[in-house]
């Protein structure tokens, strides 16, 4: 494998909020692929943050669906009560409070008090009729989700499997994004960044959906000098789509029971793409 860089670690990243679908049996194949390609060990980190949409049938079935895909990780949870014990993202809280505190700090934070359909009538939430931006809301008022004030025309880059560096411009791709929820939980794009940095991930791949969340990490990475997740090297594949040609979505289950588990011809189905797909990598 020597044509191939090697690489310490990555990470699969559920999120227990449905039942798995094929999209995911894909993502989470060509992940445990790529990293054997390139000697990385593999994380499984659960993200987990949401309680009202986590559920103990759909935390159950990501460990049932990895051991029908036959993926190996080598580090994180092996089952339920190790993602409560030790492995849950609300066992990092605080670091994710910490990155949070920093971006205030710098004034890279505003609170918005908008319901979804107040955004809706602007173009961006950087509209200049979006008068949650000049700051007039306290960042500690209850109810109010913080945004990213992310400077116009700033750019980021990162490096991908190729070795090619791509330049980004995140306001364009995701203007002020949510980083604290209303609710006060972190938001993704914090989590995220901060979880990959605190396990040493250095080969992120993820969907073509999610390049603009890459682009926001990696400016609060820069933000924050997270050095290591600057120099990762990234990979975003395309995404494969269901039978409407639609992005995979809906939770593949009902009850308490996972559709795709059921089906031994999507896994072969899958796999096929996930060949054919490296084939042409
Ligand atoms: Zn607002």
């Amino acid at each position: 494998m020597s044509e191939h860089s090697a690489l310490g670690r990555t990470r699969i990243a559920p999120t227990p909020s449905g039942f798995l679908h094929e999209g995911n049996a894909f993502a989470f194949l060509l992940t445990a692929e790529l990293a054997k390609r390139h000697g990385a060990s593999v994380l499984l980190r659960i993200d987990d943050l949401d309680n009202d949409r986590k559920r103990p049938e759909y935390v159950e079935d990501i460990f049932l669906t990895l051991e029908w895909l036959e993926i190996n990780w080598q580090e994180g949870p092996k089952n339920a009560a190790e993602l409560e014990s030790a492995w849950s993202q609300h066992h990092r809280l605080h670091l994710y409070e910490e990155a949070l505190t920093m971006l205030r700090e710098k004034e890279l934070v505003y609170a918005c008090g908008c319901s979804r359909k107040q955004l809706a009538a602007f173009d961006s939430p950087t509209d200049d009729a979006h008068t949650c931006r000049s700051g007039n809301l306290l960042l500690d008022m209850p109810d109010t989700a913080w945004r990213l004030r992310i400077p116009k025309e700033v750019e980021v880059n990162f490096k991908n499997l190729n070795g090619e560096t791509k330049v980004l411009l995140p306001d364009e791709l995701l203007p002020d994004p949510v980083v604290r929820r209303r609710d006060g939980i972190p938001a993704y794009q914090v989590a995220s960044v901060v979880d990959d940095h605190h396990f040493g991930i250095d080969l992120i791949v993820r969907g073509e959906d999610l390049l603009p969340s890459t682009a926001v990490q990696l400016f609060i990475a820069q933000q924050l000098g997270l050095d290591d997740f600057l120099n990762a090297t990234f990979h975003h594949h395309p995404l494969i789509l269901d039978e409407k040609g639609e992005k995979w979505s809906k939770s593949a289950g009902e009850g308490k029971e996972s559709y795709l588990r059921k089906d031994r011809l999507a896994l072969s189905g899958i796999m096929a793409k996930v060949a054919a797909f490296l084939a042409a990598t």
